[in-house]
């Protein structure tokens, strides 16, 4: 086992870079306003090259969820859980569910944004339960 490693494109740097100082920033089309993640060298609605870099809101929801219960990475130890976040801006970002854990089924669950710090990539984007008061950042 190893540690986990962040594969990086020219077309996800700028998106890395500003995950550093804690905010979540997607490529905005300037032709037909769409966010689109992954990043990339064109939307997916109109095909169009130019884009903007803003920020989300980091609210969404739950359309999926799994919990591993087989370590891959050291430093992700099972279990741990996968969530794919519907983010109200449209795109789908797929994460880690942080802090308090639903009862039952986790889809359609409400959450919003938080960063925790990982010993290789800096601040990550990770999502917590609406409301949940857990803390942004673990140093
Ligand atoms: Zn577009």
């Amino acid at each position: 086992m190893g540690q986990s490693r962040a594969i990086r494109t020219i077309y996800d740097d700028p998106m890395w870079e500003t995950l550093a100082s804690g905010v979540l920033r997607l490529q905005q089309c300037c032709n037909c306003r769409s966010f689109r993640y992954p990043p990339g060298p064109t939307c997916h609605r109109c095909a169009s090259p130019e884009h903007k870099w803003k920020p989300v809101s980091g609210r969404g929801q739950i359309l999926s969820w799994v919990v591993f219960h087989r370590t891959y990475f050291d430093d992700y130890p099972a279990p741990y859980n996968v969530v794919a976040v519907k983010l109200e801006e449209g795109p789908m970002i797929v994460t880690n569910l942080t802090g308090k854990k639903p009862m039952g089924s986790w889809i359609g669950r409400s959450v919003e944004l938080c960063f925790e710090r990982h010993s290789n990539h800096g601040l990550v984007p990770r999502v917590k339960l609406a409301g949940d008061d857990h803390r942004n950042v673990e140093d």
